[in-house]
């Protein structure tokens, strides 16, 4: 009994020993639990972040790796969530949120700005459109007072062409020198329509008398007087030598005093063009060097048709020659008995050309003892009797 007893306190030891072990080991246990929780929560109030990170891996036993394993852990959280609140909606940041008030106030104003200056752009190109209106403007009223003085000249023209006329058939009165005679030959022409006018309304006939001058010219010219009348004569050279005091009371008494060649022979005058102008040239020769007028009025003998063809023209108008011919024929030399009055008159009733009328007729004794009835008749008609003037367009056969 002696052994066992022996063998009982052993084992009483052993189970004390073995007791306090394990409390021991369970008290460190505790500490070591206890230790770890704590450094976590201070980790944790480091950081919010994830506090159950740390609690999985409370039960790691090595506290450095555990502890750098939850920073690494941590870092990463930190650099998710970071990058979750760039993809996140703006409107959860606040920060995010101002910013991006901020950005698009800023983009407003740049907007705003860009506006401000479009409309300053529209403003300076409104400007420079109304300058351009105004330049406009100007260069119209600037056109407008050319306008005006172009018109005012071309009345003034108008006023010294008249004024050329009048002086010209003055001229053609009185006397002149050939040097001013020229010009007013080139103005018929122009003048035509001004001068036509009149005789469309019927009431200006123009008497012209061939062949003189002739004894009778003198009282040819008496009767003409009595009815204010004026004419034309185209005379022949040698008459003109004949009677010289009758072409100078021509001119006094205002008639126009024109040629009519020298031969009156078909052969001889129309010869050539040569021949047909020379005896114009003479007898225009005569008529300047009896009364100081140079007058380019010219009758071709029987008419221009068919002896006056176009080269003979040509030559009279080198010399600025004027060739008249007759729209109505008296045939005061067939109707010797006065017939030739009624026949005129006839005819001037019936006339509906377009120019003016041009009456043939001659210086001969017949014509005179029945003029006056013509001259009664166009009086009392309301027919005004004038001469031509270089001013007019020639009356020509067609
Ligand atoms: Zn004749």
């Amino acid at each position: 009994m002696k052994g066992s007893g022996k063998k009982r306190r052993k084992l009483n030891r052993l189970g004390k020993i073995t007791l306090g072990s394990f409390i021991l080991f369970c008290m460190v246990l505790t500490y070591f639990i206890w230790d770890g929780i704590a450094e976590k929560n201070a980790a944790a109030r480091k950081n919010i972040l994830m506090p159950t990170k740390i609690v999985e891996n409370v039960n790691a036993k090595d506290r450095q790796s555990d502890s750098i394993e939850g920073k690494t852990n941590m870092a990463k959280e930190k650099n998710q969530d970071e990058q979750g609140l760039e993809s996140d909606e703006q409107i959860i940041d606040p920060k995010k949120n101002d910013q991006t008030t901020n950005d698009e106030n800023k983009k407003h104003e740049q907007e705003l700005e860009k506006h401000k200056q479009e409309i300053e752009k529209q403003k300076q190109e409104l400007e420079k459109r109304k300058q351009e209106i105004r330049k406009h403007e100007e260069e119209l009223n600037k056109q407008k007072e050319e306008t005006e003085k172009h018109k005012q000249e071309i009345e003034q023209h108008q006023k010294d062409v008249k004024q050329h006329n009048e002086n010209s058939k003055k001229d053609q009165q009185q006397s002149e020198q050939p040097a001013n005679e020229k010009p007013p030959v080139k103005t018929p022409k122009k003048e035509q329509p001004k001068e036509k006018a009149p005789a469309k309304t019927g009431k200006i006939v123009y008497l012209t008398f061939d062949d003189g001058p002739h004894a009778v010219s003198m009282d040819i010219l008496k009767l003409l007087k009595k009815y204010n009348a004026k004419a034309t004569f185209f005379m022949l050279e040698p008459n003109m030598r004949n009677y010289p005091k009758a072409v100078k009371a021509m001119v006094k008494d205002g008639h126009a005093v024109g040629v009519h060649g020298v031969s009156h022979d078909v052969s001889k005058v129309y010869r050539s063009p040569a021949s047909f102008v020379g005896e114009m040239n003479k007898a225009i020769a005569f008529i300047q060097k009896t009364t100081n007028v140079q007058t380019h009025l010219i009758r071709a003998p029987y008419g221009s048709k068919p002896y006056v063809t176009a080269p003979f023209k040509a030559e009279a108008n080198k010399e600025n020659m004027i060739l008249w011919d007759w729209n109505i024929d008296s045939t005061d030399w067939k109707m010797t008995n006065g017939a030739y009055v009624n026949s005129v008159i006839q005819q001037t009733i019936q006339f509906n050309k377009k120019e003016p009328l041009i009456v043939l007729m001659h210086e001969k004794p017949t014509t005179l003892a029945h003029l006056e009835k013509l001259l009664k008749y166009y009086k009392d008609n309301g027919y005004e009797m004038k001469a031509v003037d270089e001013t007019m367009s020639p009356v020509q056969f067609k």
